[in-house]
């Protein structure tokens, strides 16, 4: 298949990791500067270069492009996500399209497995989760309703993350399930935080173990960098890796500016921090064929450090006698990956947000730059709509 191609591409010639490119022709000035070489960085560049006909200098402080999504080879061969385990699905088809130009995909339906009660069972909670915690055999989806409905505790006005899944399943489920992993995940309870956090985990009365239930599911065939590096592969588009913004805003001259870093940072933390949850990610490599049954498996148990844990094989339909997988362990301090959703956060975003849009040659997209749990396909579908809105046929000429 593809995979194999690439590996053994990668193998003989490329690496996956992109050098430093800087032509010796250079323009003296750029049309655009565009900050973070992530899914929104990429999207406004290949726009901007491809369809606006403009000079795009893309800078990034890490030395890779692909973002959070940046996926490479390790040492065994096996490709791995560098920011823990990322997985394509959308419903929307305009965003599978535009996507689709840069790469093939591998159809792959994503399951996760959670370990509770010294089980491994499905989540979301569904009919078989039920059935095996409870040594049941509930057969029909009326059967699992009336068994959720007789735990499920009404919760009059749901506003929090704990207030959605009590109210579904009731306080055992949520224990089991929610309220351990949350802890761990975001260092506070769900009680603090906003509903849509664990309203993203559906609760199901059928057998369907699938974590997306989204029309489109698949992973781009050769991995995300690769997809990106098509992305950005045009003749307007220039690559600087391992710079700052704030090293590169003076010494490479350019009329507008899109930022997808984050927004309180661009603002020098003028009200203060935005509150971001970080990770450190544990990559291992074991000398074994298989490690779980799952890409996925989620440890809700707050006496077990780590959240998750991912083997990458389940992804990639990579065939090897070895496996690498990856643990998640939450932290506070560390490179800002989680927006936390809450409404006093929100208010401050939104103090930062009012000092945005005063700022006319300066465009924000992306999770960090406009503080929102979007998944990849939400912030691709966010750049696509800000580019037509700002640069495309929508956009309003610009008030000198
Ligand atoms: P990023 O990918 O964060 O890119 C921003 C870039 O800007 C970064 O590379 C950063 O280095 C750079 N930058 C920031 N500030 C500066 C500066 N001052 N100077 C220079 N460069 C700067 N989504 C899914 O759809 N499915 C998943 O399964 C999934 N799993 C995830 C798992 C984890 C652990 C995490 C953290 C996220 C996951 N996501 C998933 C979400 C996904 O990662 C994001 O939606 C997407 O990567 C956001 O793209 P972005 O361009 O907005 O931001
Ligand atoms: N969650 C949980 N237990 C699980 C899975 C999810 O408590 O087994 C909660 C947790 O708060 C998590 C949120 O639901 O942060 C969203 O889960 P998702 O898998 O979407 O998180 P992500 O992949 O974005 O880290």
């Amino acid at each position: 298949g593809l995979i194999e191609a690439a590996l053994l591409a990668a193998e003989h010639a490329q690496p996956i990791v992109s050098p430093t490119v800087w032509p010796a022709e250079r323009p003296s000035a750029y049309d655009v500067m565009i900050v973070g070489a992530g899914f929104a960085g990429a999207v406004m560049a290949e726009r901007l270069a491809s369809q606006s006909g403009k000079r795009v200098l893309v800078i990034d402080r890490r030395p890779h492009i692909a973002g959070n999504a940046f996926d490479r080879l390790d040492d065994a061969g096996l490709l791995i996500h560098q920011y823990g385990p990322h997985i394509f699905h959308t419903n929307s088809k305009d965003v599978f399209d535009y996507l689709s130009q840069f790469t093939a995909w591998r159809p792959y339906e994503h399951r996760v497995l959670a370990q509770v009660d010294g089980q491994l069972v499905p989540i979301p909670i569904n009919r078989t989760t039920i059935n095996r915690l409870y040594g049941l055999d509930l057969r029909t989806e009326q059967e699992a309703a009336a068994f959720l409905a007789a735990r499920a505790e009404p919760v009059a006005d749901i506003r929090t993350s704990a207030d959605v899944v009590v109210s579904a399943v009731g306080q055992e489920l949520y224990e089991k399930f929610f309220r351990g992993y949350t802890r761990k995940q975001w260092g506070m309870d769900p009680s603090e935080l906003d509903k849509s956090v664990t309203a993203r985990v559906p609760t199901r009365t059928n057998d369907d173990d699938r974590y997306f239930s989204d029309t489109f599911q698949a992973m781009p065939a050769e991995g995300y960098t690769r997809m990106f590096e098509r992305m950005l592969d045009h003749p307007n588009i220039d690559i600087l890796l391992g710079v700052d913004y704030r090293e590169a805003r003076g010494a490479y001259p350019h009329d507008r500016l899109v930022f997808s870093g984050p927004i309180d940072e661009y603002f020098d933390y003028r009200y203060g921090r935005l509150p971001y949850r970080s990770l450190r990610f544990e990559h291992r490599t074991l000398a074994q064929e298989w490690h779980q049954p799952v890409a996925v498996v989620n440890y809700p148990d707050e006496a077990v450090p780590h959240t998750r844990v991912t083997e990458y094989k389940h992804l990639t339909g990579q065939e090897s006698e070895h496996t690498s997988i990856t643990y998640e362990f939450p932290a506070a301090e560390g490179d800002p990956y989680y927006p936390i959703p809450r409404a006093e956060n929100q208010a401050l975003f939104k103090r930062y947000e009012a000092l945005a849009l005063a700022q006319t040659d300066v465009t924000f997209v992306g999770r960090l730059a406009t503080y929102r749990y979007y998944n990849m396909d939400q912030v691709v579908g966010q750049a696509l709509a800000t580019w037509r809105k700002t640069f495309g046929a929508d956009a309003k000429p610009r008030s000198e």
